[in-house]
């Protein structure tokens, strides 16, 4: 890594939720680092100058869910490590010309050999433009969830928890007791048997659990909040629909007495909408897919208005993310994408996935929620950070954070990513893809 101390000039820089203007931003050896400190101490000024050419600078997107991309599926678990390997850096250098620099690749619901043979592979691990995206350890979806609401999953691998946590180790293998460095993510139902009482467990273990592919009541949602969960898997799909008498999973939105957190780490924080105005958000954090297919615009407005901090934009894509109308496999399902990239269980009208990336879910946020820029980008770097307990590196533009950065260019009323950094090094664009 550069030795070079670099000086951004000319941004427009998102710092503390506000858009800033004449401000420097510093960084060296992959990291945002404080000018004050290097007058004083070494007596050094920049070695590069970079002209934003009045561009705004923000942190890199970070996508919680992402499934595949470029005719690759993270839970295919054919041919040889090193192939899979290989896919799997596809997706991650892929990723980055959408101006996503880290990510947790999604696994579907499998059989265990799928697990001991794909999550080692991936653990977390660093960006750089040799590799691309930082992997921040595997979302791992299912098979702890509702036959009811199973979506694109294989149903014959599901399971239950009655022996408690054991049945999670027996089911993800010695990869689950590395906790996060392994799998950061995990989405789980919590009606099923035994489930919600392993929660506490697998928090400990530093994984982050999320409620999804479930026919939970409010009750049972409220109660898995208790317990310890701190997320909502794409947000509507794959859950109870909204009923007034029973919201279900999506009425936790609307909770008013979770127990407030006494840290911020992993919570939302306030915003007007909170039990409290001063404390963080018991609510918990939910991923939302805006594609303009999964969720009806008038649904994330919904969302977005009664829990603002609480959006984390997801991607969801499947591995026909990047390529042409088609049959894909998802999970070794077939899938098909149509004109329009939205992706059906072949023969079915079910959705599986899409095929949007993460710089259109931020423009299609904005547009549908009429939301600010920075809250547009907040839910696609500060949120999804947060969420996973890292705003201390990732999600902002903090001295000491990883200096993974997108240049948008707003001109057009809409936010287009025209320069991408990932650890401090600048990646290329593929021409004409943004
Ligand atoms: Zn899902």
């Amino acid at each position: 890594m550069s030795e070079k101390i670099y000086k951004i000039v000319n941004a427009r820089l998102l710092l503390n939720h506000e858009i800033v203007e004449n401000e420097y931003l510093w960084f060296q050896h992959g990291k945002i680092i404080h000018p004050q400190n290097l007058f004083f101490d070494a007596h050094r000024d920049a070695d590069e100058i970079i002209d934003a050419k009045g561009l705004i600078v923000a942190p890199g997107f970070i996508d919680t869910q992402i499934n595949g991309g470029y005719g690759i599926d993270f839970a295919d678990n054919e041919g040889s490590v090193e192939k899979i390997q290989q896919d799997i850096n596809t997706v991650a250098k892929g990723l980055l010309q959408y101006g996503c620099t880290a990510f947790c690749p999604t696994v579907v619901s499998s059989a265990p050999a799928v697990y001991s043979k794909v999550l080692p592979l991936l653990n977390q691990r660093k960006g750089s433009v040799q590799g691309g995206a930082e992997i921040l350890g595997a979302h791992i979806e299912g098979p702890f969830i509702s036959v009811e609401k199973k979506g694109a999953h294989d149903q014959t691998v599901f399971r239950n928890a009655k022996n408690g946590i054991s049945d999670f180790d027996d089911a993800y293998g010695p990869e689950l007791k590395k906790g996060s460095k392994a799998i950061s993510i995990m989405t789980v139902a919590p009606e099923i048997d035994g489930v919600a009482d392993c929660i506490p467990d697998l928090v400990k273990r530093g994984i982050t659990v999320a409620m999804g592919h479930t026919a939970c009541r409010i009750a049972q949602a409220e109660e898995a909040v208790k317990q310890g969960a701190t997320s909502i898997t794409h947000l509507f799909n794959a859950m109870q629909a909204f009923h007034h008498r029973d919201p279900g999973l999506v009425g936790v939105l609307g909770a008013a007495d979770l127990p407030i957190p006494s840290s911020q780490i992993g919570h939302p924080a306030s915003s007007l909408t909170s039990p409290s105005r001063n404390k963080p958000d018991p609510r918990p954090f939910y991923g939302i897919i805006c594609d303009g297919v999964h969720v009806h615009p008038n649904s994330v407005r919904i969302a977005y208005y009664s829990h603002p901090n609480g959006a984390v934009l997801v991607t969801d894509a499947l591995s026909a993310m990047g390529l042409p109308k088609g049959t894909y496999t998802l999970g070794g399902r077939e899938v098909e994408v149509d004109e329009s990239g939205a992706c059906y269980v072949k023969g079915t009208s079910t959705l599986a996935g899409c095929t949007v990336t993460i710089d259109d879910c931020v423009r299609n946020f904005q547009r549908f929620t009429n939301c600010s820029q920075v809250e547009a980008i907040e839910a696609a770097t500060l949120h999804p950070a947060r969420l996973l307990g890292i705003e201390d590196r990732k999600g902002t533009l903090n001295v000491n954070a990883d200096a993974d950065f997108v240049f948008l260019d707003d001109s057009t009323g809409e936010l287009r990513v025209k320069r991408v950094f990932v650890a401090g090094e600048e990646i290329a664009l593929v021409n004409g893809l943004v």
